[in-house]
């Protein structure tokens, strides 16, 4: 039997951003991919917010991405968009990129940190015990890991067999989406009717059609036929323009819901398999990325010994509620996205709330995730935000903080007489860095706060200790977030 620390289930973005982060902290991690490579039948995440590009920055590699994509002001709320163009973040916009691409530039990072991938083959089962997890897959082999990760979306089977609850809310919408060639003058751009939002628009070939359409009531079953396309067509706009050439077609739906759990001893859950919810918003595949970062360093630390089991607690009691939050805006949205009178009049309403100040930043901190705070500690307005990417003067010459970061590793960043704070015990494995800072400490929403003397920063960003001029705290800090 094949041994690895940690076995993740899909190599889907969640399972390749998390397998990055554990090759980074050394773990001997392995993922197990149904799909032979990274092709994608259709379209699904069409892009990335701003705190994902922070955190593909904050590991040297937000240029891959944003070399390949567009630029853009992509947040919305309730479908009806917001600007973070004056947001402090080098980051003030989101990239508007296909999934299969993302996914692309995920894997070969996977491939540059040799993370072993077992392509063309499923996890079928697996069983755990008081040391390690058994896992079994497709192709007859067996491995043996410390720690099992479901990363195999919406219908995991990780965990179904986990047997971890998924409640929430099923269906009250579906929709078809397919890539098509007509024959008609299709009406382009977007529609409201009664029944919901539909669309037909170009796809870059130019000679294609994405065509989006809601079904009310939901329908179940992800494989429409040809003939429910036409028909849907034909309801809603009085003629299947010749449709003919369907390269792919689709149905997905607003169904809400997340893990009860996101741990069973030792199986753990991220990205899909943890949280479903519609489209709306496009929050999906940001919120996988983000789980996989909040994730990779406390499970390293876990399984290379330094920390205790109980740091894998702090994933559940720090995701779960930001994602539950992400949740509700995307049910708030499906009820927004009817097109009947009454909804038309609250959408306007709620359009001209959002394009005052304090609702606007408020909304557009949400749903480009630069508001995320994990509840660490009352105190300072940093804990437990994401460190700003502050441009830092230290004794090697200009360093930005993300940079510091690029390696995964916690970073306790004194600005203030240099050498005084004292790591030795975690010296091994944290790194302190002695520099300088003469600008603003500005945060969204919150604007600007009280500098501090210095802070220690975790891995994925967030800031766990903020010095006010003394050491308090800092030990505990240290011991709760970096080991023993
Ligand atoms: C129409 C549509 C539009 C969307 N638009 C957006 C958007 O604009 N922005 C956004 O952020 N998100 C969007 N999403 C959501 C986004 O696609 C998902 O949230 C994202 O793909 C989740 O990533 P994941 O890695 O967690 O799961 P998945 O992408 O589902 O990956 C799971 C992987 O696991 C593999 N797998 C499954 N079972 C097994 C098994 N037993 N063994 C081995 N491998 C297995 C699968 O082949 C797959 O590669 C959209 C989704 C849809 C359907």
């Amino acid at each position: 039997m094949t041994k690895h620390a940690v076995v993740i289930a899909g190599g889907g973005p969640t399972g390749l951003m998390l397998a990055a982060e554990l090759a980074l902290a050394r773990v001997d991690v392995a993922v197990v991919e149904r799909r032979v490579n990274e092709d994608l039948p259709g379209s699904r995440a069409g892009g990335l917010h701003s705190r994902t590009l922070e955190v593909l920055d904050q590991r040297g590699i937000a240029d891959r991405f944003l070399a390949q994509g567009q630029v853009a002001q992509i947040a919305s709320f309730l479908g009806i968009p917001l600007d973070i163009s004056d947001f402090p973040t080098r980051h003030n916009y989101g990239l508007v990129q296909s999934q299969d691409r993302t996914e692309r530039i995920l894997a070969a990072r996977v491939d540059e940190l040799e993370v072993v991938t077992y392509r063309g083959r499923e996890v079928t089962g697996f069983a755990q015990d008081d040391t390690g997890v058994d896992v079994e897959l497709s192709d007859g082999r067996s491995l043996r890991a410390k720690y099992l990760v479901g990363c195999d979306g919406g219908r995991s089977l990780v965990r179904k067999n986990a047997g971890i609850d998924f409640p929430g809310w099923g269906p009250s919408t579906s929709y078809l989406i397919a890539f098509v060639e007509m024959t008609g003058e299709p009406e382009l751009g977007v529609r409201r009717d009664d029944k919901g939002i539909h669309g037909i628009g170009r796809l870059e070939d130019g000679k294609r059609l994405r065509v989006l359409l809601s079904e009310q009531p939901a329908r179940q079953g992800d494989e429409p036929t040809l003939d429910e396309l036409r028909e849907a067509l034909i309801a809603l706009y009085g003629t299947d323009f010749g449709v003919h050439d369907v390269t792919w077609l689709s149905r997905f739906t607003d169904a809400t819901r997340q893990a009860a759990s996101y741990r069973e001893r030792r199986v753990l859950l991220a990205g899909d398999s943890a949280h479903v919810h519609s489209p709306a918003g496009g929050q999906g595949l940001n919120m996988g990325i983000q789980d996989a970062v909040n994730l990779g360093w406390k499970l390293a630390q876990v399984v290379n010994g330094t920390s205790p089991e109980s740091l894998l607690d702090s994933y559940q009691a720090e995701r779960h509620p930001i994602t539950a939050r992400v949740l509700k805006s995307t049910m708030a949205a499906t009820a927004l996205a009817r097109g009947d009178d009454r909804t038309n009049a609250l959408r306007e309403i709620l359009s001209e709330i959002l394009k005052m100040e304090e609702p606007r930043k408020r909304y557009a901190a949400m749903m480009s995730g630069l508001d995320h705070r994990y509840h660490l500690a009352p105190g300072h307005p940093l804990l437990g935000r994401r460190m700003p990417d502050l441009d830092l003067l230290t004794a090697n010459g200009p360093r930005r903080v993300f940079t510091l970061l690029h390696d995964a590793r916690p970073v306790l960043l004194n600005l203030g007489e240099p050498g005084v704070l004292d790591i030795a015990p975690w010296a091994d494995r944290v790194q302190r860095v002695d520099a300088r800072y003469a600008g603003a400490w500005e945060l969204p929403v919150l604007g600007a706060v009280a500098a501090p003397t210095a802070v220690l920063i975790r891995p994925d960003g967030h800031v766990a200790w903020v010095g006010e001029g003394t050491d308090q705290g800092l030990r505990d800090a240290l011991t709760a977030w970096c080991g023993m």
